[in-house]
């Protein structure tokens, strides 16, 4: 009896599932042992593999009320690689790519489930997504790859061999024409980056001078020309077009600047980091030493100069002089 009739297709009272249920708890006891974990995730309809259990009789009883999460016969969070092992393993023997290993595919499952904890709110419908891509084929039938292995692979390889974004691009678009219809490739580079870092940090373009006299913010925002030395902002075909700008034109330079306040706020998601970061101000040692640069006079001088500052144990500092 495959795994679809027996998880999905009997009834959860049947002697049978119940049987076969004990055989999943065995297996998913053997990973957590052989993972050094005190707890096992519970794959039924309600956690969905997003809370976990010290118990597995809690876990059995969940896999008893509400059954098992849809589409879960492979057991990736319980210790099974979530792309058939031997097929790979004959796929790509003999060649020079640095692989991925099947063990690297496992932890991809385990790292999505390590970090879930630290993931904010506003990103967690996305995170969710990348649950759902680790288990989607990447088309219907494909035993090989999932959505999200395949473009980690290929991400793998460009990265390997500096493609560049656009031969890149070139290549999901044929490789999505070769697959079978229904597949789930991500035809562009941005659909593969957001499949893949779907918790990005915010970037913003800032149009620049070429000559790095200035950037086009504020109010030079609507500006066309480089106040100082007269270059245009946007690429001319040729130069006497100089003084007729082209506002459709791609830029001539383009600085990328990465905010520091989502950064910061980042830090502070992870509770340990969180904790952390207040190191300086509750576990530093009293005792007149100088051994870090808390102890420093420099940075006693920000505290009395900066009361405010120095009262909130959160503070950080990016640099003290
Ligand atoms: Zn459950
Ligand atoms: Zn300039």
């Amino acid at each position: 009896m495959n795994r679809d009739t027996w998880m999905y297709g009997l009834q959860r009272h049947d002697k049978e599932y119940l049987t076969r249920l004990k055989d999943f708890l065995k297996v998913a006891e053997g990973h957590r042992v052989k993972k050094g974990e005190r707890q096992i995730w519970c794959p039924c309809k309600k956690c969905q593999n997003c809370k976990n259990f010290t118990d597995s009789k809690s876990i059995e009883e969940h896999l008893i009320c509400h059954g098992f999460m849809n589409g879960y016969t492979r057991w990736s969070r319980h210790g099974e690689l979530l792309i058939d092992s031997n097929t790979v393993d004959t796929e790509t023997n003999d060649d020079d790519i640095d692989d991925f290993d099947n063990d690297n595919y496992d932890q991809i499952d385990d790292i999505l489930h390590d970090i879930q904890d630290d993931v904010p709110n506003k990103y967690f419908e996305n995170f969710q997504q990348l649950f759902v891509d680790a288990e989607k084929p990447l088309y219907v039938g494909c035993t090989k790859f999932t959505k999200l292995s395949a473009m980690l692979k290929l991400f793998n390889l460009k990265a390997n061999n500096g493609w560049s974004d656009k031969s890149f691009t070139n290549l999901l678009e044929i490789l999505h024409e070769m697959l079978p219809e229904d597949n789930e490739l991500p035809v562009s580079l941005y659909q593969a980056k957001k499949l893949v870092c779907p918790m990005g940090l915010e970037i913003e373009r800032i149009h620049a001078c070429p000559n790095d006299c200035m950037i086009y913010r504020d109010q030079y925002d609507g500006q066309d020309k480089c106040i100082t030395c007269g270059k245009s902002r946007y690429i001319q075909k040729n130069t006497e077009e100089e003084d007729n700008v082209k506002r459709n034109a791609p830029p001539t330079k383009v600085l990328w600047y990465l905010p520091i306040i989502p950064r910061l706020k980042r830090l502070f998601v992870n509770a340990k980091d969180a904790k952390l970061l207040r190191w300086h101000f509750e576990k530093r040692s009293t005792d007149g030493i100088m051994r870090h640069v808390v102890d420093s006079p420099q940075w006693r001088n920000i505290d009395y100069e900066f009361k405010e500052f120095a009262a909130e144990i959160r503070n950080i500092r990016f640099g003290l002089s």
